[in-house]
């Protein structure tokens, strides 16, 4: 039951995708929060194939949800992601195995749409907005709350304001203000293409020993990488080819480009004599249209929240991914979140919440973007020291999850609250 003594703290969240609708469910457990979903476009959706869920994104969803992640990953149609295996696919080692991981470690591999359908379904429609882009934010320095200000004319007032809408995200500029720019999202020097094609064809073009198993292949390459791995209850297979930006494109603002044969078979000339970039070529190029989309990233982001207005998810930290833990970071973030919510009982709590919101997540973040780029560097073949070697490459790339899975999430939102309590008190941090 609510304790009528504790005023209602009344929350906009900028942005429906997976950050957004992952907080919204995290803080409408919360009685005293009163939340505000606003989605610019004209209904929540999710584009793109799939999703890769890691250990630590599953159980960071654990600790969020009443209900626990499990039973929600079900209705999204989650499939355990089996195994993995990496090979080698370029040069004179091309077919060589670099390294199996069986299904032990549990990810999970799940349709984007459909999971945010399930993270939407539990919402009051009350506190769902679509085709609200936000413009822009002030603090009312009389009232003390933060005026939103909406392209459709409309403002509205709150006690806080977080920013989930995305690596070009309006409330980041505002965090950031004159420093916005210097830390705008750039690219991370990569560039990648992916396709959904029908199993059969996948198995004609690459050859069905392939197919033995559902198992995700992983190719590096001499500048580039190659996956594929299978999907929709084994009807599907995801392609996907990545590159180094400058081998053949001159790095452009613009993240989209039409890709042609030429520039696919230009990209993998390296590759042409091995056991799989033929095939790929093909079946990439069997899309009506196909293009390549340019990776960005938050090179460094000096601080996550200002006042009571704060960022989550690729608004905070876009990484690139290589480590596939974009939606990990973004449940991490609200997991703290929700723990030191529930921790304050008014809006003059929420910037110091913020503050220490950024001490725990920041670093970590930051970290898991950088170790990325790095892990797209020994994908693409350009480690120096383990170049396209089986075995070195198994030493370079083995232990890189470790600090991403091995996060105790416990600690972690012990941790936050430590640091909130230390800082109420009036300690230092
Ligand atoms: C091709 C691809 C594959 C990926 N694979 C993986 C993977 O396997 N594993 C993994 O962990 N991560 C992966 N990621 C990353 C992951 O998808 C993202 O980190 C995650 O979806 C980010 O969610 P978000 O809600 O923060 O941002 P977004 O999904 O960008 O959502 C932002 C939302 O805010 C809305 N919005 C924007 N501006 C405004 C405004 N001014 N006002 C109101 N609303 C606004 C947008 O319309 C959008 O709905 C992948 C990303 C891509 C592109």
């Amino acid at each position: 039951m609510a304790d009528e003594s504790v005023s209602k703290i009344h929350i906009a969240i900028i942005g429906g995708g997976l950050a957004g609708a992952t907080l919204a469910n995290a803080l409408i457990q919360i009685p005293h929060f009163d939340i505000h979903v606003y989605e610019s476009a004209p209904s929540f959706s999710e584009r793109g194939a799939a999703i890769g869920l890691d250990t630590n994104a599953q159980q960071a969803l654990e600790h969020i949800l009443p209900s626990g992640s499990q039973e929600l990953l079900k209705r999204a149609g989650a499939v355990p992601l089996n195994s993995v295996r990496s090979v080698v696919g370029s040069g004179p080692n091309a077919g060589q195995i670099v390294m199996d991981s069986s299904g032990d470690d549990s990810g999970v591999i799940v349709h984007r749409a459909s999971l945010l359908r399930e993270l939407i379904a539990p919402l009051p429609s009350k506190s769902l907005f679509t085709n609200k882009k936000l413009d822009t934010i002030k603090p009312s320095l009389s009232t003390g709350t933060i005026k939103v200000k909406f392209q459709d004319g409309d403002t509205k007032e709150f006690d806080a304001v977080v920013g989930a809408d995305g690596i070009f995200s309006t409330v980041r500029s505002y965090v950031l203000q004159d420093e916005a720019d210097k830390f705008a999202a750039s690219q991370a020097g990569f560039w990648d293409c992916r396709c959904l094609v029908p199993i059969e064809k996948a198995k004609a073009m690459l050859g069905p020993e392939l197919f033995t198993f559902h198992r995700q292949y992983g190719w590096v390459g001499d500048g580039s990488f190659i996956m594929h791995d299978v999907l929709e209850n084994g009807t599907m297979v995801q392609c996907v080819i990545s590159a180094i930006e400058h081998i053949n494109h001159t790095p452009t603002k613009d993240r989209k480009r039409m890709l042609s044969r030429e520039t696919l078979t230009q990209t993998l000339k390296n590759w042409l004599d091995g056991p799989i970039a033929n095939g790929i070529i093909e079946l990439a190029l069997d899309q009506e249209e196909l293009h390549g989309y340019s990776q960005w990233e938050h090179k460094a982001t000096p601080t996550y929240a200002n006042g009571n207005v704060c960022v989550i998810g690729d608004a905070a930290h876009a990484t690139t991914p290589w480590q596939g833990s974009g939606i990990a970071m973004a449940f991490e973030d609200v997991m703290v979140l929700q723990e030191l919510f529930k921790n304050i009982t008014s809006s003059a709590e929420v910037a110091t919440a913020f503050k220490v919101y950024d001490m725990i997540r920041r670093p970590r973040c930051q970290r898991i973007i950088d170790s990325s780029r790095g892990t797209g560097m020994v994908l693409c073949g350009q480690d120096t020291y383990a170049g396209l070697d089986p075995e070195k490459l198994r030493e370079a790339l083995a232990h890189r999850w470790d600090f991403i899975v091995g996060l105790d999430l416990d600690a972690h939102k012990i941790d936050a609250l430590h640091k909130f309590r230390e800082i109420q008190q009036g300690g230092t941090s």
